[in-house]
């Protein structure tokens, strides 16, 4: 049986599930402070039917690596069941979170134990006021209780995801670095999208990661990490001679598309091919129109040939996709 595979020869294993597209906070590059209009409840695909899906990804279709982000994928209530039962498919994928951390600290010991092996908990900065300027909440403490207690869990590596912003938090870098090498977390850098709901992003404004670098090189030695990077977005530097780390996700100005491994579902059952597709198949609707597994396998093969080369950030035709970052799940 065939697994997810494009027209340029890559092959899809790593799945990223959105599970909401709501979140409880409102960080300036993704949403506007108001928040956005949200999916319908019932376009959301149910836990039994997400179950479904991620089934049929993992058993007929090779999906090996399953990510559950959102929105934010805390707030979905069935959060702990959905990865409980992901944990018993077999073959058993490795399963992850990607997450701002708000309850984290609460429920890290569950989902643990559920079975989720790995956490990637987003954080800009380390100054509660820089903090509530670029999420408009006043939850610094929250977000680093939620790192705390995913590190007790046992959820390691705990990664730390970055979005840096001119004028805001990019001379803090070195200082989150310097944080996260001290208290045992991985940081990883991301350029900036265009992925905003606002359609703010700016190519001659963001931050890239040459710059990321020339700053963090001012306080620390980085040097090319030995481990071999394959499809993963993130190059990696040994810190000041290791063995503390450090990523950069250059996904704009050294864009990673030829390596690519990646497909995404969206919470209300469509499949995205890359995260700036302008197609979606809707697995949903043939779902509750009874398709077969089998069915909905092709459904999904067939999503995947259309997925382009590349993602064309830079190219003068390129369209900003329609959805925002929060509803396709990052
Ligand atoms: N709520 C969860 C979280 O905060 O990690 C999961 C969803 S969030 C959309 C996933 C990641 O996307 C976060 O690390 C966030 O910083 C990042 N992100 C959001 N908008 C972005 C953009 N325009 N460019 C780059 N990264 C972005």
């Amino acid at each position: 049986m065939s697994g997810l595979l494009d027209g340029f020869g890559r092959v899809a294993t790593d799945l990223r599930v959105s599970l909401t597209d709501r979140c409880n906070l409102r960080c300036s590059y993704c949403m506007p402070a108001e928040g956005l209009d949200w999916l319908p409840d019932e376009t959301v695909l149910t836990d039994d039917e997400v179950v479904r899906l991620v089934g049929i990804a993992v058993r007929d279709l090779g999906v090996r690596e399953v990510r559950f982000t959102g929105g934010e994928p805390l707030v979905r209530r069935g959060l702990v069941d959905i990865v409980g039962r992901t944990a018993a498919m077999e073959p058993r994928p490795e399963i992850s979170l990607t997450t701002n951390g708000l309850g984290l600290a609460r429920t890290a010991q569950a989902l643990a134990d559920a079975g989720l092996d790995r956490v990637n908990v987003s954080l800009d900065t380390i100054r509660s006021e820089t903090f509530f300027e670029i999420t408009r909440r006043d939850r610094l403490d929250d977000v680093l209780a939620g790192l705390a207690g995913a590190a007790a869990a046992g959820l390691v590596p705990v990664k730390v995801n970055a979005v840096l912003l001119r004028g805001i938090n990019d001379t803090q870098a070195p200082e989150l670095l310097r944080w996260c090498i001290d208290q045992g977390y991985e940081l990883r850098f991301i350029e900036q999208m265009p992925l905003d709901a606002q359609h703010g992003w700016r190519r001659d404004t963001m931050v890239t990661a040459e710059e990321t670098f020339a700053r963090l090189r001012e306080e620390f030695l980085l040097e090319p990490a030995e481990e071999p990077r394959g499809s993963a977005p993130a190059e990696l530097f040994a810190v000041d001679g290791g063995p503390a780390t450090v990523g950069v996700i250059a996904s704009v100005t050294r864009p990673f598309c030829g390596d690519c491994d990646r497909v995404r579902l969206t919470a209300d059952g469509q499949v995205r091919n890359c995260l700036f597709a302008r197609e979606e198949s809707d697995l949903r609707t043939a779902m509750r129109d009874r398709a077969t597994d089998a069915e909905l396998a092709d459904r999904w093969r067939i999503a995947m040939l259309g997925k382009r080369a590349g993602h064309g950030i830079d190219d003068v035709t390129f369209l900003q996709p329609s959805r925002p970052m929060s509803a396709i799940g990052g």
